[in-house]
């Protein structure tokens, strides 16, 4: 298919019928995005449930597009993904969450989101501890997000405990979501679980979801896992999760993911209280 360079790629435009040239055109505007540092990550804070303080941070990264405006992780991420991009991309990411969280007046956790990818394709462990090393945060603060999409191989498994060994904390992301949740709890001993927004969700209304919510905690628990309840929206279900136990939760309740200057501002607020 014949393509106009200039013209550039569309975000789902209905005129090109072309999957495959659709896709090459917005990995050659990620290369250029990644040259050209349009990539910003948000932070949305986690707050920790037994002391009603912030805890940590997620990391989540965005797309500062010059004409189309802030671009969501998901229409973005498996392109860079499938074009090996999201390796350098990856690496970035890393590095400013490590350095924005020595920024922050309290030395919170920052957890930052791992693409399967990043453990095929690249030596994660390498990349991590450069990120350590460049930003001076302690191994200590950083907590590595990881959902079952990441093949828990002998040598990726070797991997996820070469990082613990460092100090940094592993979190199985999504939970419940996939269709191997348990035995992937039996492959390698996480230090969180982060359980899905989707039973989350479920929770003030479905007895099955606050039992399945209040399972996981306990299974969690009984593991020596912590917990962080994903997408709490409204205050019946921060007030259920504090029932069932759950040790953090995060959600647009508690705030919305906001900019690096926003957050240093959340963390310094949060601890003047
Ligand atoms: P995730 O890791 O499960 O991240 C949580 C998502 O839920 C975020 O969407 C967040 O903005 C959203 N969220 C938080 N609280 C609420 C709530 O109360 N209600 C609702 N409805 N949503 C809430 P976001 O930022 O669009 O990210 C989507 C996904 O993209 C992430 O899901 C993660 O899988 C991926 N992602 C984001 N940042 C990165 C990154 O830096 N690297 C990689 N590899 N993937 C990332
Ligand atoms: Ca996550
Ligand atoms: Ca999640
Ligand atoms: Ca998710």
């Amino acid at each position: 298919a014949k393509s106009d360079p200039d013209s550039g790629y569309r975000l789902y435009d209905p005129t090109i019928k072309d999957a495959r040239a659709e896709s090459r055109a917005l990995e050659g505007a990620l290369r250029s995005a990644h040259d050209n540092n349009e990539f910003e990550l948000f932070y949305q804070p986690i707050l920790d449930l037994a002391t009603n303080r912030i805890w940590g941070c997620e990391a989540l990264v965005r797309w500062k597009h010059p004409t189309k405006g802030m671009i969501p992780p998901l229409e973005f991420i498996p392109t860079a993904e499938e074009s090996g991009l999201i390796g350098p991309i990856g690496d970035w990411i890393l590095k400013e969450a490590c350095s924005t969280a020595m920024t922050w007046s309290f030395p919170l956790k920052v957890a930052v989101n791992l693409s399967p990818m990043q453990f095929k394709r690249r030596d994660i462990f390498t990349s991590v501890k450069q990120a350590l090393a460049a930003s001076g945060l302690p191994a200590s603060r950083l907590v590595l997000e990881i959902t079952e999409t990441v093949k828990l191989t002998e040598e990726s498994t070797a991997t996820l405990k070469r990082l613990k060994a460092l100090g940094v904390s592993i979190a199985l992301d999504d939970f419940g979501t996939g269709y191997a949740s348990m035995s992937y709890l039996r492959s390698f001993p996480f230090d969180k679980i982060k359980i899905d927004q989707s039973f989350v969700r479920g929770m003030t209304g479905s007895p099955d979801s606050r039992a399945i919510v209040k399972a996981t905690i306990s299974l969690a628990n009984d593991l020596r896992m912590s917990t962080t309840a994903e997408g709490v929206e409204t205050e019946e279900q921060l007030d259920a999760l504090r029932l069932a136990g759950a040790s953090q939760a995060q959600g647009y309740f508690i705030a919305k993911p906001m900019s690096r200057e926003a957050i240093a501002a959340f963390i310094a607020d949060d601890r003047r209280a």
